[in-house]
């Protein structure tokens, strides 16, 4: 069995607001940590990003999420008072969340047919990471 059960996956995003698809990645880590029954801990360590689950069968979801947040939350506003100019990017990573918990069944993700996990930028292009703590079930 491996015992490396922390993993860092690197992702570089390609516009200012973008959800890209990183499940493949995460199974990836958890065939390769061994473990058959968890939880998989993901974790984005940053303030202008964040970690969702969406469908992954039409790509106009995710088209639409990120249409719909910018709409609702535009890059610029009377209101906002943060000098760095990117506080859309701040409030959208806190409406996302910045983290995630996957079960882990038989060795691999305990995803439904239609789920995918993704990455969301919101304040790219940038390079990104994403932690993953793969986390064996207890005796
Ligand atoms: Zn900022």
């Amino acid at each position: 069995m491996n015992s490396e059960r922390l993993t860092r996956i690197n992702v570089e995003t390609s516009s200012r607001s973008q959800l890209i698809d990183i499940t493949r990645e995460v199974r990836k880590a958890v065939a390769s940590s061994g473990v058959s029954g968890g939880s998989c801990l993901l974790f984005v360590p940053h303030t202008t990003a964040g970690v969702t689950i969406n469908e992954n069968a039409d790509p106009d979801v995710t088209a639409d999420i990120t249409a719909f947040l910018n709409k609702k939350i535009p890059l610029s506003d009377p209101g906002f008072r943060h000098s760095e100019g990117n506080s859309d990017a701040h409030i959208k990573s806190t409406l996302t969340g910045t983290s995630l918990d996957v079960i882990i069944s038989e060795g691999d993700l305990l995803l439904g047919t239609w789920q995918g996990i993704y990455f969301c930028e919101y304040d790219g292009p940038r390079s990104r990471k994403l932690y993953i703590k793969i986390r064996p079930d207890s005796g």
